[in-house]
Parts: C-alpha cells; sequence; structure tokens
C-alpha cells in the first residue's frame, strides 16, 4: 500500500517558482515517507487541467494506491482541477502546510510568489466543498509532531478502506434465531463496504477436522503451549480445539476468507463450540463476530488491520454503582488485548448443548480505547464509536470463566449509554486499543459512512439532535 503526494501549482510564476516548488516537494515526500507507517511517493507537480486528469487517472488505476495528499505550494486555479476531482476514486487529504515555518526578514515578492499556500490551499479547499467531495482536512508544519501522527492515522484509515474492499466473510451457520441487531442487508453491505459475505456449510468443518493427521494437532498444542498456559488433564478438550482451529482456518484460506462467524445455536456434529480455536484465530488478524454477526466479524477483522490489538467484544453487565462496564463474551475475546499471559480453562457452557468448550481466559489491557458498532438501518449503514477507558477490574470474579475487560465508558455510564442505544447501538461491538476515534471517523468517511461518536464532551440533548440531524442527511446522501 503506498500514497501519493501531488503538489499544485501553475505556470504563471515562470520556470524557476515551479522548480523550487518541485525540489520542496521532493525534499517534503521524502521526509514524510521516512516518518509515516506507509510509503508517501512524490508525484509531481499539476501545472494544467490535462496533468491533473492523468494523474488522479493514474492513482484511480494503481490497485496498491490507497489514497492522495494534496498540497498547494503556490496558488492553484481550482477549474484547473474539477475535472480530475469529479474522477477521483481513492481517499483524498489536503494537506494544509507550509514549507517554511516561519516568515523570513528576507521576505521579498519572490518569496512571497513561492510559498503561497496560506491562499492557494484556500482555493483547494473551495473547489473540494463546491464540488461536495469528502477529504480529511490536515494543517500544520509539515515537520510538527502532531501533523504527522495525524497523517499516519489516516493512512491506517485509508489502508483499512482498501482492505474493506476485497473483504470475505464465511458464515458457519446463519444468524442467530430472532436477533435483529446482527442481521442485516448481504448485497447492501457489499455495495457499500465491497464485503462478499457467504455462507459455509457447517459440516465442512466436521469433514475437515475428520481429515487431520495426529502431527497437524501437535503442532497446534504446541503453538498453544508457547503463548498460553494450560493443565495436562484438559490436553483432550484443548485438542479438539486445535482441530476445530486448523479446519475453520483451512476453509477460510480455501476462499480467502479473512473473517468469520459461527453460532451456538448450529453446531451439528461438533462436540464444542469454538472457543479458544476463534481467539487464537482472533490473534492472527482473523475477524469474528458470534451468533452469525457477519457485520461485526467484518468490521473486527477491518479494526485489526488498523490496529493489532482489538477484539470482537460484547457489553454484558454494569457496575452501575462505580459507572463501570464489564465486557466480554462466553468464549471469543482476543488475546491481542491481553493484561498477562492468558491461561487456557475447560469449563461448562450453559448453552448450545455440547461439551465443556477450552477457552482462554485473561483480563483486559487498561488504558484508553474506543468500541465501535456497525448498524444496518435499512438502506443504510450507521457506525457508532466510544470513546472508553479501560481500567483494572476492581473485582476478581474467580467464577467468571471467561475473558474480561472493564472499562468506564465517556463521558458516563449512564450518558453514555442513553447515547448509544438512542443511535441504536447493539451489543456486539469491536474494542480497540490502538484505533480511536478520529481514524475510525477517517475510515467512515473514505467508505461513505454515517459515524457517530460519544466522547467525553457528549451530552443526551446534543447527541439527540445530532442523531437527528445526521439522519436527515444519511436517508438521503
Ligand atoms: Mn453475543
Amino acid at each position: 500500500m503506498r500514497f501519493w503526494f501531488i503538489v499544485g501549482s501553475q505556470l504563471m510564476y515562470g520556470e524557476q517558482t515551479i522548480k523550487e516548488v518541485e525540489a520542496n516537494a521532493i525534499e517534503m515526500a521524502k521526509f514524510l515517507a521516512a516518518k509515516l507507517p506507509f510509503p508517501l511517493d512524490y508525484k509531481g507537480v499539476v501545472l494544467s487541467n490535462e496533468g491533473a486528469v492523468k494523474l488522479i487517472k493514474e492513482a484511480n488505476f494503481d490497485g496498491d494506491c490507497a489514497g492522495i495528499v494534496t498540497f498547494c505550494h503556490t496558488f492553484s486555479p481550482s477549474k484547473m482541477w474539477v475535472n480530475a476531482l469529479g474522477l477521483l476514486q481513492k481517499p483524498w487529504c489536503h494537506l494544509h502546510t507550509q514549507y517554511n515555518l516561519e516568515i523570513p526578514d528576507s521576505i521579498d515578492m519572490d518569496y512571497m510568489n513561492l510559498h503561497q499556500s496560506a491562499h492557494g490551499d484556500r482555493e483547494h479547499g473551495y473547489i473540494g466543498s463546491r464540488m461536495g467531495l469528502p477529504r480529511k482536512v490536515i494543517a500544520g508544519h509539515w515537520k510538527d509532531e502532531s501533523v504527522l501522527e495525524r497523517l499516519g492515522k489516516w493512512q491506517r484509515a485509508c489502508v483499512g478502506a482498501l482492505f474493506s474492499r476485497t473483504l470475505k466473510v464465511s458464515r458457519f451457520g446463519d444468524n442467530m434465531r430472532e436477533v435483529a441487531v446482527t442481521d442485516g442487508d448481504k448485497v447492501g453491505a457489499q455495495m457499500k463496504f465491497g464485503w462478499q459475505v457467504n455462507y459455509v456449510p457447517v459440516g465442512a468443518l466436521v469433514e475437515t477436522m475428520a481429515s487431520l493427521t495426529p502431527g497437524d494437532v501437535s503442532a497446534k498444542i504446541e503453538e498453544y503451549r508457547e503463548k498460553y498456559d494450560f493443565d495436562g488433564a484438559d490436553l483432550e478438550a484443548i485438542s479438539y480445539q486445535a482441530k476445530e482451529e486448523i479446519a475453520i482456518q483451512s476453509l477460510l484460506d480455501q476462499d480467502g476468507s479473512l473473517a468469520f462467524t459461527n453460532t451456538f445455536q448450529d453446531l451439528y456434529g461438533l462436540r464444542q463450540l469454538p472457543g479458544l480455536a476463534t481467539q487464537n484465530l482472533m490473534s492472527k488478524g482473523y475477524g469474528f463476530g458470534a451468533e452469525g454477526d457477519w457485520k461485526t466479524a467484518a468490521l473486527t477483522a477491518i479494526v485489526k488491520k488498523m490496529a493489532s490489538d482489538s477484539s470482537f467484544m460484547e457489553d454484558y453487565t454494569y457496575d452501575l454503582k462505580n459507572g463501570l462496564s464489564l465486557g466480554a463474551h462466553m468464549l471469543e475475546v482476543c488475546p491481542s488485548i491481553a493484561a498477562g499471559r492468558p491461561k487456557i480453562e475447560v469449563r461448562p457452557l450453559s448453552i448450545g448443548n455440547r461439551e465443556p468448550p477450552a477457552r482462554l481466559i485473561f483480563e483486559g489491557k487498561a488504558g484508553k480505547a474506543l468500541v465501535l458498532t456497525l448498524l444496518d438501518l435499512g438502506g443504510r449503514f450507521r457506525l457508532i464509536t466510544q470513546d472508553i477507558q479501560c481500567v483494572e477490574p476492581t473485582q476478581k470474579m474467580p467464577q467468571l470463566p471467561v475473558a474480561r475487560v472493564m472499562w468506564k465508558p465517556l463521558p458516563s455510564l449512564e450518558v453514555g449509554a442513553e447515547c448509544w442505544i438512542m443511535a441504536g447501538g447493539g451489543h456486539h461491538t469491536v474494542l480497540s486499543y490502538g484505533l480511536d476515534a478520529e481514524t475510525a471517523r477517517d475510515w467512515a468517511r473514505a467508505l461513505g459512512l454515517e459515524v457517530l461518536h460519544i466522547g467525553s464532551q457528549t451530552t443526551a440533548q446534543g447527541f439527540e439532535r445530532e442523531i437527528l440531524w445526521s439522519e436527515t442527511l444519511w436517508r438521503n446522501p
């Protein structure tokens, strides 16, 4: 994945100015490329309508190009950009910067002709707004740490958007019976996000498991031994999870699928609901959604692509006295968010009518995090994000046999929950330590997706208004 750095100017200032623009731009691209998480390639100075159209067509066609960054070093008349921007199919970041940090005492008219982004970028901004084009605007000096950080986050969001377009989701079994929020329009999701969501029979999993050799299983057990603690007495149950994991991964890899779902209501021919198997697969970047929740499975895979310390999650129960939410799932929480070394335990599951499954048990890390959920509102999708502060659990909870995370939702448990519920947010989420709300918004913008954010400044009254405005817009985008 690469990014293109395109600099705006025009022929009016003469050859010498354009040469300087070019030299400055090359230096800037080189510096930025060394600091950013993904490469940024200098692609030239745009001087004409034809030049702009040619570059944008090339960017669209290049499968490796995840987005373009533009900067108008001098004034670059916007009518020159209209045809090109009308064709743009890649995410766009308008970097409003300036080659020099300060105004030199030697400033003269040559300097004024060269260092014009203060007004050149305003012309550039106007045409973006006039054409109603989604773009990220970042202002500040190009060497500034916060500019670099935000540009890097935007890059990660673009990579997430490009990844989304190629994502395949495998569904072992259907959606949990009667549940609304985890269901949705798969064709609509493919149109919006590019996801190919397909059904895989549970029988295929059972057959693949039966074809495995003892060597396959012992190699997987060795992998578990390196990463997790467990009791030798549980080896048989753990071996069963090892088989499930190998078989699930094999079927996913055959289809090029990087996310999957299953449901405890369709375990035909299986002795255990995949627990450890799912957790270990998630730690390798595979997305997962329980109870057939293919939207959250896809979202988990995408968020993990942007920030690996992320997991499928569910709001489970509250500590209302202390304003805390306890997040967990009956099995499937990713060990990438664990505070310490996880242990494998074999404990009964009160639903699903199968043998006690082996699962990883651990506590989540303390620290700032984000929860995200994706809803299908009928003909359109909505992303809701919320800032949370994960804390060390206030209790030991020795009888709770699942991985868990405790957090303080912002602005508070009550206001956060009121807002979340008013916006229609469900119980399944993706919890991420590495992704913040700005990056999630950049990702949503790149896909043309509605996003509502709940943070420290959110009030229930203001948020209710925001939902109304947002609905008015997104019902007829
Ligand atoms: Mn669930």
